[in-house]
């Protein structure tokens, strides 16, 4: 990668982060705008927390995400077209 294309990706990489910081200030039930560690927490975990309802269900209930049941869909239709 040329140095010109790797600034212009840290460009757009440090655009998103501010991007998400603008736009997740009022995130997790507060206004982070003063949190500065959490403002920047924000970007990379939206959702900090592994509950029932948000965690992955395979560790909880040893079921397949959607993702996983969809893409097996997709494989199975691929197989077995018209069934
Ligand atoms: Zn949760």
């Amino acid at each position: 990668m040329n140095d010109q294309v790797k600034d212009q990706s840290r460009s757009i990489r440090r655009h998103h982060v501010e991007r998400l910081k603008n736009a997740r200030r009022r995130f997790w039930g507060r206004d982070l705008s003063g949190e500065r560690k959490h403002l920047s927490m924000v970007v990379d975990t939206p959702c900090p927390c592994s509950c029932f309802m948000c965690g992955n269900p395979r560790r909880r209930w040893r079921k397949k995400t959607i993702q996983e049941r969809r893409h097996e869909a997709i494989v199975k239709e691929d197989f077995n077209p018209g069934l």
